[in-house]
């Protein structure tokens, strides 16, 4: 089995690709204008974020980057499409042959281009008797078409990889709300031929509706029938695919040179841009310099960027294995209230978790004060230990035959200090507890 994707992402820009719309328009054809209604007259020019979030991407996934790029108008009729013909790349797209890791498998990138999103048709009505309106507030939204190669293998394969293209992709430039804003064209073949299912929203959707046509086709092979080339929809409500029109050649839609925009030189503008490191890519690094596992790894990075950080500093002092226990254990489990404190008290975690690993202080009692930090209960007055002196002072008096045995047997402490544990709850460490109480039964003699 074979699985190509066509990915669509909206690039987050404020205005739309050509014009200057705002691309947060709500009410039905509130947010349009001549240029990307196409008027008579009217002129698109380039939305320069747009380009920049397309190079950022192509270079992420290893594309080669073009050094100049034009525009090209992909003609045909249909309602959503004032103009009659859509604005994309063809033949410079901004990145093509790059490739994608999913874990160990690589995934080949065709092509990665910028393109204008079409408006949107709402059926309303009975069945029978459908009126379509049409909200043009999405035409001329920008779009970064990812095209991979037909590497994929499964429909949970492809699943996988949309995911973990998500992940690094709201980390490099911010999309959200991965339904609403990725639409996948996804290419199967079971035996010789392909079938295209259109317009699939929703990661779910992609691999149901794979399994679905999966299904089908290997059903009509088992039957010594042929596999027609065309384009179907998946029908999420009855789980299977059903045909559309038969498939075009991209040769049909009669592609030209837009006239209306210029060629654009993204070469040193690509050879200055950095990628910042993604979530998987960091993942992947942790991996490596830490010797943990690629789960443990991957858990860390997404539970939060900021407690990687942490787990960086840790694996730094006390080693991978030790920080990756701490880190997906005690802290990892109260990170949210550590998180609000991370900046404050962040030398008291790693404090803690030295202690405990030098064998300075057991385990529950670094556990029971990472708890403690994280509801906010004080801490830095274990240093000071006012309070704890004066609760020690309390308890020797109450204790006056503690005083008594230990001049003879320093163990004879451990009580009160196990009490004094008890009572503060893990605040402070047992070696603080157990040094102030020596001070404290010291002066009794
Ligand atoms: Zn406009």
């Amino acid at each position: 089995m074979r699985i190509g994707l066509e990915i669509h992402v909206q690039l987050p820009t404020r205005s739309k690709l050509f014009c200057g719309c705002s691309t947060a328009g709500e009410a039905p054809n509130s947010s349009v204008c001549p240029i990307c209604l196409g008027f008579p007259g009217s002129r698109p020019f380039l939305n320069r974020r747009a380009l920049e979030m397309g190079v950022l991407i192509a270079k992420f996934l290893n594309c080669r980057v073009a050094d100049t790029v034009s525009f090209a108008r992909k003609t045909y009729f249909y309602p959503d499409l004032a103009k009659n013909f859509q604005i994309t790349q063809y033949d410079t797209p901004v990145g093509s042959d790059g490739h994608f890791m999913i874990g160990e498998k690589r995934v080949g990138i065709w092509r990665a281009h910028i393109e204008e999103d079409p408006g949107r048709i709402k059926r309303v009505g009975r069945a029978g008797e459908e009126l379509g309106l049409v909200d043009y507030n999405r035409s001329g939204i920008p779009l970064v078409e990812i095209v991979t190669a037909p590497d994929l293998s499964s429909p949970a394969e492809a699943r996988d990889f949309l995911t973990d293209l998500v992940i690094e992709l709201r980390h490099l430039i911010g999309v959200t709300g991965e339904d609403q804003n990725m639409r996948v064209d996804a290419n199967i073949s079971v035996g010789e031929e392909r079938v295209e299912i259109k317009n699939i929203t929703g990661l779910r959707n992609v691999e149901k509706g794979l399994r679905a046509e999966a299904t089908r086709q290997t059903k009509m092979l088992a039957a010594g029938k042929r596999i027609v080339r065309e384009t179907r929809h998946f029908d999420e409500s009855r789980g299977v695919t059903l045909p559309g029109r038969e498939k075009e050649f991209e040769e049909d839609y009669g592609y030209i040179g837009e006239p209306d925009l210029g060629t654009y030189r993204i070469g040193p503008l690509a050879a200055s841009m950095a990628v910042p490191e993604t979530p998987l890519v960091r993942a992947a690094r942790l991996q490596r310099e830490h010797g943990i596992g690629a789960p443990a790894a991957r858990q860390i990075v997404l539970t939060d960027w900021e407690l990687a950080d942490l787990f960086e500093v840790l694996a730094a002092q006390v080693g991978g294995d030790a920080a990756m226990s701490w880190t997906m254990g005690a802290i990892g489990s109260n990170w949210k209230g550590l998180r609000e404190r991370a900046g404050e008290h962040r030398k008291d975690i790693i404090g803690i978790v030295a202690a405990v690993t030098a064998g300075e202080m057991t385990d529950s009692e670094g556990r029971m004060r990472l708890a403690a930090l994280s509801t906010g209960e004080e801490v830095g007055a274990a240093e000071e230990g006012g309070d704890l002196d004066v609760l020690i002072a309390g308890l020797v008096d109450q204790h006056p035959e503690v005083v008594k045995d230990y001049r003879s047997n320093e163990r004879a402490a451990n009580f009160l200090i196990g009490q004094v544990m008890k009572a503060t709850k893990g605040q402070y460490s047992s070696k603080i507890v157990a040094e102030r109480m020596r001070k404290e039964l010291e002066k009794r003699f």
